[in-house]
Formats: structure tokens, sequence, C-alpha cells
């Protein structure tokens, strides 16, 4: 389903569809065509795949947002220069999401299978800055890692259009369950597209944005500093990272238990890195411990 934001600036909403993850997209129709994310469902899938797009852009290298890029043959293929591989190699992918490493087997079965997962060979890639000229139209790429390291924003300024993309600002919180997540960058990309100051802001999870939007970023990011003292304090006693992934302090609310406990296990290792870092818990034995 297309939603206007301007005469030349679509929102595609996304299909929902059970036991997938859907997200929607940003489409620009101007002297050239413009997509940016693929994840939209299939039912959107079947009313686009004829759609002649010029510019294809993936915003990062997840699943849900590169999924139908196939349905495009004819589009230039943008991915982000630190998410390249990601989209490219399925070992690297297996890699980030850290499936081997913190015992994900079963999801990473799972995601394969129902994404359909392919590997795709971008075109050309792309940095922060980068921008397309499209007509009158210009799309700017805003680097914004922390739920991927190669996660792009878009803005079109001259519309102060955002397409924000996994900076979702959902009432869940920001999703950093990849080992290669880093939860303090998420922390600057959330600060920066809050100075971008933007009228409009289609997230890739949600409905089009269009109040309260200093309030609504305010709000997102505090979902971070909320989970970290319930960390912090479930940490005045050593624990085990099982123990405190039971908790749920992080992410804990995926309808299938299967994911949520593989993606909790995640979030309390990206959120671990950062406390360490930070110098606010240690590590001995395998448990850690706050150190405020
Ligand atoms: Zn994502
Ligand atoms: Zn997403």
């Amino acid at each position: 389903m297309l939603i206007p934001i301007t005469d030349r600036i679509k929102m595609v909403k996304a299909s929902s569809e059970t036991g997938l993850l859907v997200a929607n997209s940003l489409l620009v129709e101007d002297d050239l065509t413009l997509l940016i994310d693929t994840g939209f469902g299939r039912e959107n899938a079947e009313a686009l795949k004829d759609f002649p797009v010029d510019y294809l852009i993936n915003s990062h290298f997840h699943e849900d947002h590169v999924m139908f890029n196939w349905i495009f043959p004819e589009a230039e293929l943008f991915v982000p220069q630190e998410d390249q591989e990601g989209i490219s190699s399925r070992q690297t992918y297996i890699d980030w999401y850290g499936f081997q490493i913190l015992g994900g087997q079963t999801v990473q079965d799972w995601i394969f299978e129902a994404f359909e997962w392919r590997e795709y060979q971008a075109d050309q890639v792309f940095t922060d800055g980068h921008k397309w000229k499209v007509g009158h139209t210009t799309i700017q790429a805003v680097h914004t890692p922390g739920h991927t390291q190669g996660h792009y924003s878009f803005w079109l300024e001259k519309e102060r259009v955002l397409f924000a993309a996994d900076v979702a600002l959902t009432k869940t919180g920001p999703w950093y369950g990849n080992i290669t997540s880093d939860v303090d960058d998420f922390i600057s990309s959330i600060s920066r597209l809050k100075a971008l100051k933007p009228q409009v802001v289609v997230s890739s999870h949600r409905s089009l944005i269009e109040k309260n939007i200093d309030e609504q970023f305010d709000r997102y990011l505090a979902i971070i500093f909320e989970r970290e003292e319930k960390l912090l304090s479930y940490l005045e006693k050593s624990r085990t990272p099982e123990e405190i992934t039971a908790q749920k302090f992080l992410y804990g609310y995926q309808p299938a238990q299967l994911v949520q406990a593989f993606f909790e296990r995640v979030h309390v290792h990206t959120h671990l890195k950062r406390l360490l870092n930070l110098g606010w818990i240690e590590e001995r034995d395998g448990r850690y411990r706050s150190t405020r």
C-alpha cells in the first residue's frame, strides 16, 4: 500500500504477514524512481514487481529490508559499504548475527527459510553523505550505526522528510541484537537524527510519524538507559550471562519464545560490552558484577 507524503515521496506500508517480519519502504517517483528497502511483504511485492525502479537502496543488511531485492533485476542496487558483506555473503551474515557463537542455529535456520534468504551482489556501495539526485528530489545517506555497523537513514532536506529505517522509534525500544551491534553507536545515531529536525519520520516498523518527533526520539533513547538501570542493579551480585538473559530486561517481547531467548542473549552480550568499556561492571570467571 502506498501512502503519499508529498507528490513525489511515498511510504510503502508493509503488508502484514504471519510468521514474517516486514518493513516499510520509501519510494521517490521523480525523473528517476528510487526505492529504499524491499522487505514490504508479499502483497506489496506482487503489486510492485513490474514497477520500473532505477535506484534500489538497502538501508542495512537485515533480511526484513532486502528480502525482495530480486523482483527488481533492472534496478541499480546500492548497499552500505559497511554492511555490504552481510548482504553478499551467507557466512558473513551468520557471523554478524552471532548465530554460531551464541547458540542461534535454530533461529538461523528459521530466518533462511522464512525469508527465502539469498545473497545479493551490489552494483555500487555508498558511505555517509552520499547523495542521489533524481530530478527535483535529493536523497542523502546518513550513517546511523548501532543497530548494525552499516545501518543508514536517509534525509530529504528540502522536504524535511527522514527515512529513519531501524532507528525505528518503536515502543519496544532500540534493537541491538547482533553481536556486531553497538549500543554507544546507537545512542549517537539517535541524537544525530533528532538534530536534523525532521517534519515527517518514516520508520521501518511504524506508521507515519508527524507529531511530537523530538519527544519520540527522547523517549526511544531513554529506553536504553532504563534497561541499563535494571541491568546494573541486578548486577549488584555477580551473575552469569544466562542468568541475566533469563530476566528479559533488554529485549524480551518477540512472540516466538525461541527467537526471543536468542536475541535477548545477544542484547545482553552487546549491552555488557558497553558497561565493561565504561568500567561500570567487571567480569570474573564468566560472571559479571557492578563496580559502582
Ligand atoms: Zn534491522
Ligand atoms: Zn527492520
